[in-house]
């Protein structure tokens, strides 16, 4: 079998891979191929999710150290490559809102965290509950943080784009190719492929940047790296609004989280950046990362079963405070759209659940657990000396992919992995953005 040769494989073609992809062809001479096992680039997460371009003031800095920085610079980042091409970046603010008056307490640690993490103040506001109906008057509540410093986006556009842009500048891409198998040999990675018509390929490089996504983990482990990880899948589903819903607000709505550690399991009221509005999400724990149906998830069981069967010390979970309060306070009540639209009705009272009956977004979030059972709080960037591998890449991802591929690529540039050569049509100097994340 003949073996193509690279200086870097990048697997998975969502908007992390790709902007990889991209900041590697216009910094350096290597010779790059994404694989991507869908027909088209961004297929999962990247195109399933709310579109916000998230304020970094939800991020703890001590937890969330990178998710905190990535989402701050993010935002400059997505503004200027927007206008760029000309894609649109509706800066329309977001409102956190106190729905009960001990919410009041956390929305000002929110504050310090979003001024820590770099937001002025003149771009985030706490409003009471007089000043918060003075800008949304159908929102009900305690009071709110308004800041100005979010905006919509469409990220699968976005990564489209930004894939056009890498092809341009010599970068590869192998579409419908699913990477199997993944091994160590004289210094190199060597890839086992498989094609959609169950051709095999192996390609190998002296180096492998993993971003799968959902699957992320499973390549790490084929590698023997972040064995000690295990990762749960939650459906977030969306319910699309009627159009007459559309102006009920200015401003997409979010609450402060009941559990400060899972804040996607709270339903938020979302503009989206066409001007649709969605409410979710109901969560749902499904078996894999692209368990969009129940076919699709049954297909997912027993490997997933048996991974929790013969996992070492995964049986811990089950005596996890946190994780349990997870399954049975948070998630049983998420479940139900019936409860979950009721949790929304509590701070926007206008609207009937009978009127919402149509499915929108729905996308699978992959939370990565520790061995004694503790979720993940920010993304792990893992590496031997021939790989890289980004895993829990959650929420603010999508915010974070730029700047954080900047970092990375500056990085393998410092520890001479790659040569620098710098290509016309820079918008951005690396080192500068190396310089302001740097962990
Ligand atoms: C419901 C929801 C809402 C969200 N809202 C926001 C938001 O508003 N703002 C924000 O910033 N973030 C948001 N996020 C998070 C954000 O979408 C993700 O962090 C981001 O999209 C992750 O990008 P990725 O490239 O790492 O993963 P993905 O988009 O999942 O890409 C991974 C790619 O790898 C490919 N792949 C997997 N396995 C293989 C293999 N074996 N061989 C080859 N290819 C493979 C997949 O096909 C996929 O294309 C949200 C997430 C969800 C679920």
């Amino acid at each position: 079998m003949q073996v193509k040769k690279f200086d870097i494989i990048i697997i998975g073609g969502g908007i992390l891979g790709i902007s990889l992809g991209y900041f590697l062809t216009l910094n350096s001479d290597a010779n790059i191929v994404i694989v991507e096992r869908e027909k088209t680039v961004s297929s999962h997460t990247s195109s399933r999710n709310t579109g916000k371009v998230h304020a970094p003031f939800l991020y703890d800095p001590t937890r969330k150290k990178i998710f905190a920085k990535i989402s701050f610079l993010g935002y400059n980042m997505w503004e200027t490559y927007s206008n760029k091409n000309k894609i649109p970046f509706k800066q329309d603010g977001v409102l956190e809102i106190a729905k009960e008056e001990k919410d009041i307490k956390v929305l000002k640690k929110y504050m310090e965290w979003g001024i820590k993490n770099g937001l002025e103040e003149k771009d985030i506001y706490f409003l009471n509950d007089q000043e918060t109906k003075t800008i949304e008057p159908n929102v009900l509540c305690h009071g709110s943080i308004y800041c100005k410093r979010d905006a919509s986006v469409d990220y699968g556009l976005l990564t489209t784009t930004l894939k056009n842009d890498y092809l341009l500048a010599g970068g590869k891409l192998l579409n419908l190719h699913r990477v199997i198998n993944i091994k160590n040999k004289n210094g190199n990675c060597v890839i086992e492929i498989v094609t959609e018509n169950r051709e095999k390929k192996i390609i190998e490089s002296k180096y492998v940047i993993n971003t799968a996504g959902g699957h992320s983990l499973d390549i790490a482990h084929k590698l023997e790296i972040g064995l000690e990880l295990f990762d749960l899948h939650f459906r977030g589903e969306y319910w699309r609004a009627p159009e007459e819903y559309e102006k009920l607000t200015s401003h997409s709505i979010y609450s402060v989280p009941k559990q400060q550690n899972f804040p996607f399991l709270d339903p938020h009221w979302i503009i989206k950046a066409d001007g649709h509005c969605e409410i979710g999400p109901n969560a749902v724990p499904v078996f894999g990362p692209y368990s969009y149906n129940s076919i699709d998830n049954i297909k997912n069981f027993l490997p997933k079963a048996k991974e929790i069967l013969f996992k070492k010390g995964l049986w811990s979970l089950f005596y996890n405070r946190e994780f349990l309060s997870l399954l049975t306070n948070e998630i049983a009540g998420s479940l139900s759209k019936r409860i979950m639209i009721q949790r929304v009705k509590q701070f926007l009272p206008a609207l009937d659940t009978k009127k919402i009956t149509t499915k929108g977004t729905a996308g699978i979030r992959s939370l990565l657990i520790d061995k004694k059972g503790n979720f993940i709080p920010d993304t792990l960037l893992l590496k031997n000396s021939t790989s890289l591998h980004i895993l829990n890449y959650n929420s603010p991802g999508a915010t974070g992919a730029l700047p954080l591929s900047a970092m990375i690529v500056q990085e393998l540039i410092n520890d001479k992995l790659i040569n620098k050569v710098t290509k016309d049509n820079q918008v951005w100097n690396i080192e500068d953005i190396y310089s302001k994340i740097k962990f």
